[in-house]
């Protein structure tokens, strides 16, 4: 009988969020896996123990399930029967299979699945669990595929397409490019060698002048049995080099890899311009680009400001309530300003312990101040709790005009000056640097 795999009864409806179909005649097994793919997914699993079930199942309602784990044998489908059923009706299969030799593996790869992954060892249940999660994930991530022949184009596409990836094509180098130009999603282009326009080395070259190898990735691809167009393309800037005709798992690979190799970059990116106790972006990431905003702002004729924030009489806080209710009431600032500015274009950092800045650009002084004091009210309102006891802080806040990005730095200096003044005459208020 199917059966839900958090052991729900099966009378109770199950909901509409998508889930997961794990066909596994083995209920040991089927239990084991379907509790991590549960928790790694998140998705609710519906297990069917054979061909018969699996029928019923679907048949009830095909919409239900984004994807399905399938045994290639099961008892009432020896010849992966089960299989032929998932990939007709459209549901993203991935295979898991006893017994593994290559005349099994050409018997699942001649069908349009996912990934098959052998039951052979410790790893299997990681493997099946990491290549489902892969799959999901690859739905966010946007291909671009350059071939001027459309049967290969087509073939290609459609590979990706089953590996979840999204998919755009292109028959020429220059519609590549302009593709590029108005899709910022793109995140990875497969390029043929030989194009009557731009040829695969060209397009590259163009896409490197526009698009470093942190935002976007170029594979090259090519039937040339000549070496030498593998090293064509990763001179011209391609990150990699896949021959043709394809081994779909060489393919996988590849275009995973380099998928995965972006997706630390991001983490990186994010781990060197945020500070890790408040997620704010921290002092470098402020002034690698502030520079750049004010310029932007320049250009329109329109000045910016600047806003250096200090926690008042922070140190009593530590003192009084310990380090870690220090750290507390930084992240609740922080949390505080960054929702007091989201979506508003302005540049807010953590730049030391417990200062901030602010750059409002395109905002004259005027303005940047009344921002600025609804900011230092809003801290003053906000109540943290310790201990049953609540705590409210203030701000102190010096603010600067900016008239040109060259005298950034002296104009920081200002906003210092009139944050110091702010602090002399009482705190808790916002004073404009002379
Ligand atoms: P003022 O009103 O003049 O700014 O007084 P203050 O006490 O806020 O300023 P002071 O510069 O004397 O002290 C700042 C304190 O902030 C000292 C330091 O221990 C604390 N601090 C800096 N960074 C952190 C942090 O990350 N966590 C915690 N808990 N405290 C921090
Ligand atoms: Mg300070
Ligand atoms: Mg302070």
């Amino acid at each position: 009988m199917a059966y839900r795999a958090n052991g729900r009864r099966q009378s109770e409806p199950i909901d509409d969020q998508l889930k997961v179909l794990l066909v596994e005649d083995s209920r040991t097994y089927a239990l084991a896996l379907s509790r991590r793919l549960e928790a790694e997914l998140r998705l609710p699993i519906v297990v069917c123990q054979s061909l018969n079930e699996l029928h019923e199942v679907v048949t009830e309602n095909r919409a239900a399930y984004t994807m399905a784990v399938v045994d290639l044998n099961l008892p009432d489908a020896p010849h992966g029967e089960a299989i032929d059923f998932t990939v007709q009706r459209g549901i993203p299969t991935i295979v898991h299979t006893a017994s593994y030799d290559l005349d099994t593996r050409n018997r699942i790869m001649e069908r349009d699945v996912i990934d098959y992954v052998p039951k052979d060892s410790a790893f299997t249940l990681e493997t099946v669990v990491a290549t489902a999660r892969r799959a999901l994930a690859n739905r966010q991530t946007r291909i671009l595929v350059v071939d001027d022949v459309s049967a290969t184009r087509k073939l290609l596409a459609h590979m990706l397409k089953v590996q979840q990836y999204q998919v755009i094509e292109a028959s020429s180098g220059d519609q590549a490019l302009s593709l590029l130009q108005n899709d910022p999603d793109i995140r990875l282009v497969v390029s043929d060698y030989y194009m009557p326009d731009l040829d695969g080395y060209e397009l590259t070259r163009r896409i490197r002048r526009q698009f470093a190898s942190d935002r976007l990735r170029v594979i090259g691809v090519s039937s040339s049995s000549d070496r030498m167009v593998s090293v064509g393309f990763l001179k011209a800037g391609a990150n990699d080099f896949i021959s043709m005709p394809f081994i779909p798992e060489e393919l996988q690979c590849r275009i995973a890899s380099n998928v995965e190799t972006l997706e630390q970059l991001v983490q990186l990116h994010s781990l060197a311009s945020r500070d890790a106790l408040t997620g704010l972006f921290n002092r470098r990431h402020f002034f690698a680009n502030a520079g750049r905003l004010i310029e932007d702002a320049q250009a329109k004729k329109r000045k910016s400001a600047v806003a250096i924030l200090d926690i008042d009489d922070f140190k009593q806080l530590n003192d009084s309530h310990g380090h870690d209710f220090g750290d507390q009431a930084l992240a609740s600032v922080a949390r505080c300003l960054a929702q007091s500015i989201e979506g508003s274009g302005h540049l807010l950092a953590r730049i030391g312990g417990e200062e901030f800045a602010i750059l409002f650009p395109g905002l004259d002084a005027k303005a940047a101040m009344r921002i600025s004091d609804h900011i230092r009210l809003d801290i003053s309102h906000e109540t943290l709790l310790v201990d049953d006891q609540q705590v409210t802080l203030t701000v102190s806040i010096g603010v600067a005009e900016i008239d040109a990005a060259s005298r950034f730095d002296q104009h920081l200096i200002a906003a210092d000056r009139a944050l110091y003044v702010a602090k002399r005459e009482g705190r808790n208020r916002v004073r404009l640097a002379e």
